[in-house]
């Protein structure tokens, strides 16, 4: 059997995690993944996660256009049949020639893990984010808040004003 180590966490209404694995020699591998809801996906935009059925030999454009450390390299989709719900984890290690000999911790890689998910923002501007008020789903305004990375909407936060008056 071989130890892992999961840290997780919420960034701009997005789940990212932070393994530590132990390696063969002993070693520490350390990995982190973004988790992508495909109901925060528009329509117009499913396709280019659709297309790639196979989605281990065919990596997602946009994903493997963002920044990961030393690219991206592990792709996975989950789907929950009961509740007609999809998502896709992706992700990348520190395992290549050039980690040898680095010392890497989890907030390390959380700080990498969030760099990922404001640079899908930034290329993918139209990805909608989930309101744990509401459960509704927009474009968040520029002036978003999140609580411990989660979203709420203006209205719902409007709502939260007035009740702890
Ligand atoms: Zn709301």
């Amino acid at each position: 059997m071989r130890h892992k180590d999961i840290w997780t966490g919420h960034y701009r209404g997005i789940v990212y995690e932070v393994a530590k694995w132990q390696g063969g020699g002993g070693n520490d591998i350390w990995n982190y993944y973004i988790y992508i809801q495909m109901a925060n996906v528009p329509k117009e935009h499913l396709a280019q996660f659709d297309a790639a059925a196979d989605l281990i030999t065919h990596y997602p454009a946009l994903l493997e256009r963002l920044e990961w450390h030393c690219g991206m390299t592990y792709v996975r989709r989950y789907v929950d049949h009961e509740r007609n719900e999809s998502c896709i984890q992706a992700g990348c290690d520190y395992n290549h020639l050039y980690d040898e000999g680095q010392v890497y911790s989890k907030e390390y890689l959380a700080h990498d893990a969030r760099r990922t998910i404001d640079d899908l923002y930034e290329k993918a501007p139209w990805l909608l984010v989930w309101c744990r008020g509401c459960g509704s789903r927009t474009v968040p305004p520029e002036e978003a808040v999140f609580e411990d990375g989660q979203y709420t909407c203006p209205r719902c936060r409007a709502k939260q004003l007035v009740a702890k008056r």
